[in-house]
């Protein structure tokens, strides 16, 4: 199966850096080298002001053989959001693709970050589960989002619940499915200490058992990171028998099936 897309890019990486043609043709150069062509700009909500319409349709005027969809990975921090949902609300029908995430926790705690290991150790790692699949619903049911992306990022550092969270995945893919979001499969999991693709395959068989589709993505913070792992992703998804990804252009979802 070959992958042609990924919906999950952050041109800007980890700090505020105005598109402009400069900045983000090296990530559609990347994306034709690595036989991609439908790409999606997510950069994190709390650099919007970074992202520049007019500089997106000047690159897709001389990227015409890559799609280029315009999009933003809407985050649950608790200084930032509130205004990330507001330019996702104003902006929407000038964005393709909204990607739903949640980095944050009780405490205003960005779990993710290099270095939190030693918080995961200190904390109930059962609650710590229950409070992050809260807010995974609450931003899946925000009807701001077209798809979730790293579902079970909460593992990142391989600590996992000590009880079955079958019942916990249950009801959130069910939000998920009654929301009519798509869910990315993420290659990001596997360059982190859990060494694990986003979401798990538990995961993923609950979701297709709903019929929720999927995206590929890598989560690249650098054009070097885009299409990371696709060859792995590509057997894994062949293994489980998924053979449609979706495509988004102005939240109009469409699944392409991947055959040959
Ligand atoms: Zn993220
Ligand atoms: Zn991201």
């Amino acid at each position: 199966m070959r992958l042609f897309s990924d919906y999950h890019s952050h041109p800007q990486g980890h700090r505020l850096q105005p598109y402009s043609q400069a900045l983000l043709q090296p990530w559609i150069t990347a994306a034709r080298e690595r036989g991609l062509t439908d790409i999606a700009l997510t950069d994190h909500d709390r650099y919007h002001r970074g992202v520049n319409f007019e500089e997106i349709a000047r690159l897709r005027e001389g990227n015409a053989d890559i799609k280029i969809r315009a999009g933003i990975e809407l985050d649950n921090d608790p200084v930032h959001s509130p205004k990330g949902r507001r330019w996702v609300e104003e902006n929407w029908d000038r964005l393709d693709f909204v990607l739903g995430s949640v980095h944050c926790l009780r405490g205003d705690w960005a779990f993710d970050h290099a270095g939190e290991e030693a918080e995961f150790a200190r904390r109930n790692v059962d609650e710590v589960y229950i409070d992050y699949y809260e807010r995974i619903r609450e931003i899946a049911a925000s009807g701001l989002v077209d798809c979730m992306s790293h579902l079970d990022l909460v593992k990142i550092f391989g600590f996992r619940p000590t009880r079955d969270f079958a019942d916990v995945f249950d009801a959130t893919l069910t939000t998920i499915q009654k929301a009519n979001l798509a869910m990315e499969l993420s290659t990001a999991g596997w360059r982190k200490p859990v060494n694990d693709l986003y979401p798990s395959e538990e995961i993923i068989r609950a979701a297709m058992a709903k019929g929720i589709p999927f995206t590929t993505s890598s989560d690249a913070h650098s054009h070097f990171q885009l299409g990371e792992n696709f060859n792995r992703l590509s057997e894994k998804m062949d293994a489980i028998g998924i053979r449609e990804v979706c495509i988004f252009e102005n939240h109009k979802r469409q699944p392409i099936g991947c055959n040959g």
